[in-house]
C-alpha cells in the first residue's frame, strides 16, 4: 500500500519539506534541525521540543517571511539534503546482512519512550523500546514497531505541600503529536477491527517515523465506537484488569491485523513482554487461514520466528486474567478460529496459574513461551532469575536447562549524549560512530584530562542552571514558609559533588537507602570542605502507597532547614528530565534489592557523558563493574533464590555510606596542582572507554539481529506448510509412545579412575535417531554441573526398539549422576518446542 503524504496546513512551496523533517522523530536525537524549529517558534520549541507542534502552530505570516529569508532557506536546504542523504545511505544492515531479514521485524510493545513530546510511556520498558527502535534505525534494520496511541498516557506528576504525589492526566491532542494518520492511496484513514463481546471495536491507525523505521499506533477513539470502547486507548497502566485485557487485545490482534492490511507480513515477530502475546496467536491464525492448515501446524510453522523478551523479575509481574474475563472477551475472536477457550487455556495456563478459588488463569507470559521459538531475559542475572520463575512451568527440567537466553539491554547513545560529550567523542572517533560497531577498545585514550574535566564542568553548570529553572516553576516550592533561596536551588553549586537518583519510586528500588541514617547523610551534605548535593526525581505508580510514602519522606527531608537546599526533588520525571540529569551528575546512584533489577538502563545513560556509577551489584552493573570504572555495593553477590526479603537493607546502606565517605568523596575532591582530580578523571576515562559501546543499544540490536533474528529466520524458512505438518505428525507420534518409554539396568563400572555408566533404554517404537540420552550431575561439593551425552553402543538383544547407552565420567558418589532421555531434532529448538523428558528415578 502506498501511503498518502500528510499536509494538514498551508506552507509556502519553498518550505514544504518541513513536513518531512517535522514528522521524522529523528530530530529527537539528531539535533541537526533544532535551529530551524527554534527560528520558527522559539517559545513553543523550548517548552515542548515538538517540531510537529512548532510547524503547526507557527503563524502563516512568519512562514512566508522565512521562505524569503536567505539564511533560513540555506539552513533548510542543508537539512533537506542531509535528510535525503540519510534516507539513502548504506547502513550496517545493508552492508552486513544483505536483506536476510526479508520483510523485516515486527516489534510489539505496550509503551514507547521516544521523546518527551510523545508521551506514550511510563518508564524503563518504554524507554528501552524507544532506544531499540532508534538504534534499529541507525543500523538500518527493517523494524516496524507496533503500539497504542494513548490520549492521556501515563500520569503527570506534581508534588503537594506535604510531599504527597498529585496525579494529573492532561489530554494529548493526537493531531499535535509528531505522528500522522495512516491514510491509504485513496486518502482513506486505515482502520482495523477487533471483535469484542457483541460488537466490534474500530481502530484508527497512526504512523510515526523513526528514521528508517516506522512506529504504527492504534487508537480506539473513533466516534463510531461505543463510548466505553473509545477510552480503551486512553491511559497507560490504569490498573483495571478489564481495560488491560482490552488493551492487550487491541495491541496484539489489532496490531497484527494492521500489519497484514498494510501488506507488511513481517518475517520476525518480536514481543517486548508477554502483554503482546495475542499478536503471536493472531499471526498463527492468519497463517492457518492462508495455508489451510490446523492450528498446531500453524503454531509450529510460525513460532520459529517469534521471539519473546521478558523484563519481569517476579512471577507476580506476569499478567494473568481470570477465565470468565477471557471467555467473555476472547470468545468472539476464538469462535472465528479453530480454537476453543479450553484449548487456549491449555496453551497459556500452567497448573500453578490458579486464582484463590482454584479457577485457572490465563498467563500471558506462559502463552508467549508456548508460541515462541526463542526467549530471552535482559541481563545475565536476569536470565537466571527468569529461569527460576519459569521453573514451575517446566516441571521436569532443572533450572539451568530452562530455555531462556539473555541479551543485556543498552541505551541509544546519540539520544543521551550532551552537546559537550558529542563534541569530545567526535574529536576522538569522528561522526557516525554510533551507527556501526566500535572497533577501538580504548577510544578516549588520546583525549586529555583537561578536555574531559572541561566537559564535566560545562555539563554541571548546565545542570545547575536547569535545576534552578525547574525548581522555580514547581509552584509548591514557592509556598509560604519556604525559604525561596533553598527552594529554588540557589544554593546548588556546580563544583560540588552531585549525586543523582531518579527512577520509579517503589520499594524494591530502595530509594530510602540513604535515609536509613539521616545523621550520616546530613553530615555528608553539610561538610564544609567536601560537601555533596543530591538530585532526585521519580514517580510512584498511583496505586503504590509505599512508593508514594518514599517520595514524601525525601521531599520532607529536603525541606529541613539544616539540609540547606542541598537535596532537591524534581517533579514529573520523564525523558526530558532524565536527559538533563544524566548529562550533569557526577555519580548516578542505583540501589535495587539484588536480584530484583532485571537490567536497569538509567546508569548506562551517564556513561557517554562521563558520569560514574555507584550501584548495587545487580542487573547490568553485575556485568559491567570493575574497580576502575565505578563502585559496587556488595560486589560479587551471587544469584540468590528469589525472596523478597529486606535482610540486606541495613548492611547495604552501611556499605553505601562507607563507599561514599572512604572512596567516592575523597577521590572527587582530591585535586592535584592543576586543580583537577586525577584519579577521578582516570575513572571517567576508563568508564567511557570500557562501557559506553558495550552498553549501547547499537550493540543490543546487533546482538538481536545476529544471534536471534538471522538464525531464527533461517530455521523458520525450513518450516513450509508441508514440513510443519510433518513435524506436528511426528510430535504426535512420539507423544503417543512417550508414556511407555523406560530405562532399565543401570550399571556403573570403574575404568581408569573414571566411572563407566551403562544403561538400557526401551524406546517403545520411537526412532533412536529422535532421542538423546544424557547423564546429568547437578552442582555439588563434588564439582560443577555436568551434562554428558551417552553414546549408543548396541541394540538390546531380544527386544525391538531397545538400546544400550554408555558414558565415561569423572567419579562422583553413587546417585549423583542420573540418566535422562530427551528429544533430539535439529529442526526444533529444544527443549522449548518439546519439553518431553524421562529421568531414571
Ligand atoms: C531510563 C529511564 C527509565 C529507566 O531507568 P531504570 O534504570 O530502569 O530505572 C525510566 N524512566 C525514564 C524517564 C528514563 O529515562
Amino acid at each position: 500500500m502506498t501511503l498518502a503524504a500528510y499536509r494538514p496546513r498551508k506552507v509556502p512551496e519553498a518550505l514544504v519539506g518541513l513536513f518531512t523533517l517535522a514528522l521524522d522523530l529523528r530530530w529527537s536525537w539528531h539535533h541537526g534541525s533544532d535551529v530551524l524549529w527554534r527560528t520558527l517558534d522559539e517559545e513553543t520549541w523550548t517548552a515542548t521540543r515538538n517540531a510537529w507542534l512548532v510547524l503547526n502552530s507557527v503563524a502563516g505570516d512568519r512562514l512566508e517571511e522565512l521562505s524569503r529569508e536567505p539564511s533560513f532557506l540555506a539552513r533548510y536546504r542543508e537539512q533537506m539534503e542531509e535528510h535525503d542523504a540519510f534516507v539513502h545511505a548504506r547502513t550496517w544492515y545493508s552492508d552486513q546482512c544483505a536483506n536476510a531479514l526479508d520483510r523485516g521485524v515486527a516489534f510489539f510493545c505496550m509503551e514507547y519512550g521516544l521523546s518527551e513530546s510523545l508521551p506514550l510511556y511510563s518508564g524503563g520498558l518504554g524507554v528501552l523500546a524507544g532506544d531499540y527502535l532508534k538504534a534499529a534505525s541507525d543500523l538500518g534494520v527493517p523494524v516496524t514497531a507496533v503500539g497504542l496511541l494513548y490520549q492521556q498516557g501515563y500520569f503527570r506528576q506534581a508534588i503537594g505541600a506535604d510531599g504527597e504525589q498529585i496525579e494529573l492526566y492532561p489530554y494529548n491532542d493526537p493531531t499535535m503529536l509528531p505522528l500522522s494518520p495512516l491514510r491509504d492511496e485513496n486518502d482513506e484513514w486505515v482502520r482495523v477491527v477487533v471483535p469484542l463481546p457483541g460488537r466490534d471495536v474500530r481502530l484508527r491507525a497512526w504512523i510515526g517515523r523513526v528514521g528508517h523505521c516506522d512506529l504504527l499506533l492504534l487508537d480506539s477513539n473513533d466516534p463510531r465506537n461505543e463510548p466505553g470502547d473509545r477510552g480503551i486507548t486512553s491511559e497507560l497502566y490504569s490498573g483495571d484488569p478489564e481495560k488491560r485485557l482490552q488493551q492487550e487485545m487491541v495491541l496484539g490482534i489489532g496490531g497484527w491485523r494492521l500489519l497484514r492490511t498494510l501488506g507488511r507480513n513481517p518475517s520476525i515477530c518480536h514481543i517486548n513482554e508477554g502483554h503482546c502475546a495475542f499478536a503471536m496467536l493472531e499471526r498463527a491464525f492468519s497463517w492457518a487461514e492462508d495455508n489451510e492448515r490446523d492450528f498446531d501446524t500453524a503454531r509450529l510453522a510460525t513460532r520459529a520466528t517469534n521471539l519473546f523478551t521478558t523484563h519481569t523479575s517476579v512471577a507476580a509481574g506476569f499478567d494473568r486474567f481470570p477465565r470468565r474475563l477471557i471467555q467473555l472477551y476472547l470468545g468472539p475472536w476464538l469462535a472465528g478460529q479453530d480454537m476453543s477457550v479450553d484449548e487456549l487455556f491449555s496453551l497459556g495456563s500452567a497448573p500453578i496459574d490458579r486464582d484463590e478459588s482454584g479457577q485457572p488463569l490465563l498467563n500471558m507470559a506462559w502463552l508467549a513461551v508456548n508460541l515462541s521459538g526463542r526467549i530471552n531475559g535482559v541481563s545475565q542475572v536476569h536470565q537466571k532469575v527468569s529461569q527460576t520463575i519459569l521453573e514451575p512451568f517446566f516441571p521436569r527440567w532443572p533450572r539451568e536447562d530452562i530455555p531462556v537466553e539473555y541479551v543485556t539491554n543498552g541505551v541509544h547513545t546519540p539520544s543521551w549524549d550532551s552537546p559537550e560529550s558529542d563534541e569530545l567523542w567526535t574529536t576522538a572517533c569522528g561522526r557516525d560512530r554510533w551507527r556501526k560497531p566500535m572497533r577501538n577498545a580504548s577510544p578516549l585514550d588520546g583525549i586529555s584530562d583537561e578536555s574531559i574535566w572541561a566537559m564535566r564542568l560545562a555539563q554541571k553548570k548546565r545542570l545547575v542552571h536547569y535545576l534552578r529553572q525547574r525548581l522555580s516553576s514547581q509552584h509548591c516550592d514557592q509556598g509560604p514558609g519556604n525559604n525561596p533561596a533553598t527552594a529554588c536551588g540557589l544554593l546548588l553549586d556546580s563544583e560540588t559533588l552531585t549525586i543523582g537518583f531518579a527512577r520509579r519510586f517503589t520499594e524494591y528500588k530502595r530509594p530510602d537507602l540513604l535515609l536509613r541514617d539521616e545523621r550520616r547523610l546530613l553530615s555528608l551534605l553539610t561538610n564544609r570542605d567536601r560537601p555533596i548535593q543530591v538530585v532526585l526525581a521519580g514517580k510512584a505508580h498511583p496505586k503504590d502507597r509505599t512508593g508514594k510514602a518514599l517520595i514524601r519522606r525525601w521531599k520532607q527531608f529536603s525541606r529541613r532547614p539544616d539540609v540547606e537546599g542541598r537535596v532537591v526533588f524534581i517533579e514529573d520525571y520523564d525523558l526530558g528530565v532524565a536527559t538533563q540529569l544524566i548529562q550533569g551528575v557526577d555519580v548516578w546512584l542505583n540501589t535495587p534489592r539484588h536480584p530484583w533489577e532485571a537490567c536497569g538502563t538509567s546508569g548506562m545513560k551517564i556513561l557517554v557523558n562521563g558520569g560514574l556509577n555507584l550501584s548495587q551489584f545487580d542487573g547490568w552493573w553485575a556485568e559491567a563493574w570493575n574497580n576502575d570504572v565505578g563502585w559496587a555495593i556488595r560486589p560479587g553477590a551471587t544469584f540468590e533464590e528469589l525472596s523478597h526479603t529486606n535482610d540486606h537493607d541495613e548492611p547495604d546502606s552501611r556499605e553505601l555510606f562507607d563507599l561514599l565517605e572512604n572512596q567516592v568523596i575523597p577521590a572527587f575532591y582530591n585535586a592535584g596542582q592543576d586543580g583537577r582530580p586525577k584519579e577521578w578523571i582516570d575513572r571517567i576515562r576508563a568508564s567511557m572507554n570500557q562501557l559506553t559501546a558495550p552498553f549501547s543499544a547499537t550493540r543490543m540490536v546487533r546482538q538481536y539481529v545476529e544471534d536471534f533474528y538471522l538464525p531464527m529466520r533461517a530455521l523458520g524458512k525450513q518450516r513450509d506448510s508441508e514440513t510443519a505438518h510433518t513435524l506436528v505428525q511426528e510430535a504426535r507420534d512420539i507423544a503417543s509412545h512417550w508414556p511407555r518409554m523406560r530405562f532399565s539396568g543401570l550399571n556403573v563400572h570403574d575404568k581408569d579412575d573414571q566411572h563407566l555408566y551403562v544403561v538400557d533404554v526401551y524406546l517403545d517404537g520411537v526412532s533412536e535417531q529422535r532421542v538423546q540420552v544424557e547423564l546429568v550431575a547437578e552442582a555439588s561439593e563434588f564439582g560443577e554441573r555436568e551434562v554428558h551425552e551417552m553414546k549408543m553402543v548396541q541394540a538390546l538383544e531380544g527386544s525391538a526398539h531397545a538400546w544400550t547407552y554408555q558414558c565415561l565420567v569423572p567419579p562422583r558418589p553413587e546417585g549423583h549422576y542420573t540418566p535422562r532421555v530427551r528429544i533430539r531434532d535439529e529442526r526444533l529448538n529444544l527443549p522449548l518446542e518439546n519439553p518431553s523428558v524421562l529421568w531414571l528415578k
